[in-house]
């Protein structure tokens, strides 16, 4: 080896904890609405409706949020108090109506909660099949709590410590996982089990880490799961991506917080040791980027050698502007994170509130990248995470005189038909694939046979 070619050594940040401020993480749940200081500027009927709504859809908020992110000036429009705090129209009149009656009329827990479950059970639960189609089984077929794996290369995986978030999304595609309910919830504490299946896996590439946000958990935690994956019989593992909204519902996590050094150098060390690391963080909107503590925590995790990447849905009352979507992919592309993904919003809780429609979405994409350069170009979307596969809306156009939907998988459960354009028939309406329908009068998806086979295989193991 040549004198200049030393092997790299990676340098460790010199920032320290010590060096930011050590800011106390205050949270706000139902039971604290009538403490939250800036509420009192709304009637006692809107208060109510909050708290009608978060009686069935989860609520929590934190003080930064409150104090840094919302302007409550312009509330109930301001888009961050509209991602966390709880709007009428999230539900649907007649749910609203139902909780709202047997609150005033005080009735009683039992009563509350029975009414509660059932209207919980028609929000749809577990969106695209995943009690069913993704868990997987040992070889005794006993289901694997915890893990999912839908597509060959990547597992994700549901640490317990990690099934909350510093402050919740109103619009929470995992929300099930909030509301105390044991049935709903995916999550395992054993790191056991996920390290013999991934041992076990060796086509798996990817762990996806996700939640709720894997960053609330202590980093000693993240560490009991991560850093066993250095030995080589995981060498397969080359990614480890952890999905988190920390860098902007509690930036403190990786500055003042007691064990944000810790943190730090177990990203630090997994990069050392040659894996990728990416942060998956979600983002809605460019406010989230645009305070001191974000700025600072976001040059933080980069100086760890892991790699942010941006993603979120697009949803109605926040970010349904393509103006939002240019200024967050340019703050983005400004601060050194990689937009990755916009997302369709999932067919689940208040979904009715937040969609938006595909051709919509789809405007509201192209419009957006109209206003950025190359470097912003990267986010894909917008994109549903449907049952059968990752599928973005490519387009509208026409073809052989009609007008269509062009779409593309960008996962599949079958990898052939990954890249491969189909088209729907036009419709201003749809929201989701299950809306669309083939075009040029084909009566089912080029995949469809091939889905409902493996669909009907799973289902009837997860029965049995
Ligand atoms: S950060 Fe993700 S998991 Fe947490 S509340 Fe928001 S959407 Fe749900």
């Amino acid at each position: 080896m040549s004198a200049q070619l030393k092997p790299l050594v990676w340098q460790p940040t010199m920032e320290y904890a010590s060096n930011y401020e050590k800011v106390p993480f205050k949270v706000y749940t139902q039971r604290d609405l009538d403490r939250i200081e800036p509420l009192v500027r709304l009637s006692d009927e809107q208060r109510f409706e909050m708290k009608v709504v978060s009686t069935v859809l989860p609520f929590r908020v934190n003080q930064y949020m409150i104090d840094e992110l919302i302007d409550w000036r312009n509330i109930p429009a301001d888009p961050i108090f509209q991602l966390t705090f709880p709007q009428r129209g999230m539900l649907k009149p007649e749910h609203f109506d139902r909780v709202a009656t047997l609150i005033r009329d005080g009735a009683g827990k039992v009563e509350l909660d029975a009414a509660v479950n059932e209207i919980r059970l028609e929000l749809n639960p577990h969106p695209a099949d995943q009690m069913e189609m993704n868990m997987p089984r040992d070889e005794a077929g006993n289901r694997l709590d915890g893990i999912q794996h839908k597509y060959r290369e990547t597992v994700l995986f549901f640490p317990s410590q990690g099934q909350t978030c510093h402050s919740y999304c109103t619009f929470c595609f995992r929300w099930a996982q909030f509301v105390g309910d044991k049935d709903l919830r995916i999550a395992s504490s054993e790191a056991e089990s996920l390290h013999a299946y991934l041992q076990a896996h060796p086509e798996v590439t990817d762990l996806l880490v996700t939640g709720g946000d894997p960053m609330v958990m202590k980093a000693k935690h993240l560490a009991g799961y991560l850093e066993p994956l250095l030995r080589p019989e995981f060498d397969h593992i080359q990614t480890i991506r952890i999905g988190t909204k920390a860098l902007t519902f509690w930036p403190h996590r990786f500055l003042g917080a007691d064990d944000a050094d810790d943190l730090i150098r177990l990203l630090e060390r997994l990069v050392e040791a040659g894996k990728q690391v990416a942060v998956m963080a979600h983002y809605n909107h460019w406010k989230e980027l645009d305070t001191e503590a974000a700025q600072a925590a976001i040059r933080r995790v980069r100086g760890t050698g892991a790699v942010i990447r941006a993603q979120g849905p697009l949803i109605a009352h926040i970010n349904d502007d393509p103006a939002v979507w240019a200024r967050m992919w340019k703050l983005q592309v400004k601060l050194g994170i990689v937009p990755y993904y916009m997302f369709v919003e999932r067919d689940t809780g208040a979904r009715h509130y937040f969609e938006v429609p595909l051709v919509r979405a789809w405007q509201i994409y192209r419009e957006a990248m109209q206003q950025v350069s190359g470097l912003a170009r990267t986010a894909r979307g917008p994109s549903m995470s449907a049952s059968p596969g990752k599928v973005e809306i490519q387009g509208v156009t026409e073809v052989a005189g009609e007008k269509v939907l062009a779409l593309r998988f960008i996962q599949g459960r079958n990898p052939d038909w990954v890249q491969r354009p189909f088209f729907a028939k036009y419709d201003e309406q749809a929201s989701w694939l299950n809306h669309l329908v083939p075009a040029f009068g084909e009566e089912r998806w080029f995949w469809q046979d091939e889905y409902d086979a493996i669909r009907n295989e799973k289902v009837s193991v997860a029965k049995n």
